[in-house]
């Protein structure tokens, strides 16, 4: 199911719109973009750095250290070079690469919050292009797929996030995006205080894939990771016997710092 050719139309007019306002997508300052050549040469993927002025474009950088490479756990030291967690080492997650952009503060929240709550395209198209530059170098997919809201959800909200956020990295990486690969049929149950254990049996049927996954590598998008437990479940779904799909990737944009700390407040964004 790709995107209609007047949606595509609209997008592209918008992101044209966009940039030709000259205003940075995060203050809102006017500011004199780098040419688009110039940005090209200087960037491998330019087009995030193209939509910030000066000012704000030193504020966004990809973690690069410091965290699981499996998971996304940020580990004590920000520099400390990524070596798995004591989780994945004890038992491997169900996916097989993991990208995050970087950690749930900051200017990123603002952005997520943004986008997420205020229905800012901009942002979403931003961060977008944020997560379509840490999934360069994965094995090449199969199909896109963004993690599902619940329809109930999705009538209420009347968007799905990760399914923005998903669509630069579709058009990045030249692969097909399919939101109808997974379906959620459960709504996001309460989650605070339960176990690791108890929260995956507690998302168990939450999800069910498309017999069409099987024998695919799956790109699997979702705006932020607090504790994997939905990350697993919608992998999970994939790979098991409906899905059958060689393969699970998994992208996300914020990797929050700490499971408890932020397990109630993302619990509660999860509600929305
Ligand atoms: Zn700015
Ligand atoms: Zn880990």
């Amino acid at each position: 199911m790709s995107e209609p050719v007047f949606l595509q139309k609209i997008r592209h007019l918008f992101h044209t719109a966009s940039l030709d306002e000259r205003r940075c997508a995060l203050c809102h300052a006017p500011f004199s973009p780098v040419p688009h050549d110039a940005a090209c040469a200087a960037s491998s993927f330019p087009l995030p750095t193209a939509s910030l002025c000066p000012s704000c474009t030193p504020l966004l950088r990809p973690r690069t250290a410091g965290y699981c490479p499996r998971c996304g756990r940020l580990q004590a030291t920000p520099d400390a070079p990524p070596s798995p967690c004591g989780d994945c080492l004890a038992v491997p997650p169900p996916w097989d690469h993991f990208r995050f952009y970087g950690v749930y503060a900051d200017v990123l929240k603002d952005l997520l919050l943004r986008g997420k709550f205020g229905a800012d395209p901009v942002a979403l198209n931003l961060l977008g292009n944020f997560l379509a530059q840490v999934c360069l170098d994965l094995p090449r997919p199969d199909a896109i797929v963004p993690m599902p809201l619940h329809p109930s959800r999705l009538r209420e909200r009347g968007f799905n996030q990760c399914q923005e956020l998903a669509y630069p990295v579709a058009e990045a990486l030249g692969v097909p995006l399919r939101p109808d690969f997974l379906v959620r049929c459960l709504p996001t149950p309460h989650q605070v205080g339960l176990n690791r254990q108890e929260r995956l049996n507690n998302l168990k049927n939450a999800f069910v894939a498309s017999p069409a996954v099987r024998g695919m590598r799956i790109l699997l998008i979702d705006d932020t990771c607090t504790t994997g437990t939905t990350l697993r479940r919608a992998t999970l779904a994939l790979l098991d016997s409906h899905g059958e799909a060689q393969a699970v990737d998994v992208a996300v944009v914020a990797r929050t710092s700490s499971e408890r700390s932020n397990s109630s407040n993302m619990s509660f964004l999860r509600q929305y």
